[in-house]
């Protein structure tokens, strides 16, 4: 099986995952991009645009993370990006803890199947969701490079608290910036 197809069967399964969505008919938001990527970016959970559409960061947060993308010389497709609950929660409030641990499985299996260079959090939900034992927070962990079980993670902060926010635009384009230069400690250290 190619990791293409893997991904699409882990997308069937969050499909068919009826305990994960709030309500029936929604539309599940699995993550797309690039089945070989090198960097794989996590954000917490859909939004309303990406409940309708079935896509990860397509609202105004998700064209700021294009932008970011681009600033570094990358696009949306040469990178994946998903979400650690991959149906919108109603009313967009934070994911509960019982929903969380029970999906998280999916993002776990696209994490293997892909296995990245690097993960970079987009937001403290996705950072504490996978590195809970790490009691890392986001305003001091930030723009950091982490390595953990000879995984490394980048914590960034969630775009959507930048868009009307100056000052942390600048940060989180300042910590983008750094990610050409760790993608190279990463991979020298792979060799
Ligand atoms: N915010 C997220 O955390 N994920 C999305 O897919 C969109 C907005």
């Amino acid at each position: 099986m190619t990791k293409e197809e893997a991904l699409q069967e882990v997308a069937k399964r969050i499909a068919a995952c009826e305990r994960c969505k709030y309500s029936p008919n929604q539309n599940p938001v699995p993550g797309e991009g690039n089945p070989n990527a090198e960097i794989m970016f996590v954000g917490e959970a859909p939004g309303a645009k990406e409940n309708e559409t079935g896509r990860p960061f397509v609202g105004a947060a998700g064209k700021f993370l294009s932008e970011m993308l681009n600033s570094i010389g990358l696009e949306r497709q040469d990178v994946f990006i998903g979400n650690v609950i991959k149906y919108q929660p109603p009313g967009n409030r934070d994911p509960l803890p019982d929903e969380i641990s029970f999906q998280l499985p999916f993002l776990l299996k696209q994490i293997a199947i892909i296995q990245p260079l690097l993960i970079c959090f987009l937001g403290r939900h996705a950072m504490n969701a996978l590195l809970p034992e790490l009691g890392l927070v986001i305003s001091r962990a930030h723009g950091q490079l982490i390595e953990k079980d000879g995984q490394h993670y980048l914590p960034l902060y969630h775009p959507a608290a930048a868009l009307y926010n100056g000052s942390m635009r600048e940060t989180l384009l300042e910590d983008f910036a750094k990610i050409p230069a760790y993608m190279d400690e990463i991979k020298a250290k792979a060799e």
